[in-house]
């Protein structure tokens, strides 16, 4: 056999364990997603995130610390909601 058709077969292996492990992961994402568990830790304690619908808006919730993260542009889409709240008139303000 020649070097040439040992290394095709090495690539094609490598590429099999590097495809098997992205669908382990797709598997455990979709899981968790489906079971409300966010894949992500907190930034601040690492404990577990958790899906929750507020508003009707996704946010991520702790179990350990209580703290709430909300993806880009989510905060804007609550505070849009209640544009009379003087977050919102803070936080829209110009200049
Ligand atoms: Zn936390």
């Amino acid at each position: 056999m020649s070097d040439k058709s040992d290394n095709l077969k090495r690539m094609r292996k490598h590429d099999a364990r590097a495809i098997e492990k992205i669908r382990a992961r797709i598997r455990v994402a979709a899981e968790a997603k489906s079971a409300g568990i966010s894949t992500m830790a907190c930034p601040r304690c690492n404990g577990s995130l958790k899906e929750n619908i507020f508003e009707g808006i996704m946010i991520d919730t702790c179990d350990k610390c209580g703290g709430v993260w909300l993806d880009s542009g989510e905060l804007e889409q609550l505070l849009r909601r209640d544009s009379d709240s003087w977050f919102s008139r803070l936080w829209f303000a110009e200049g």
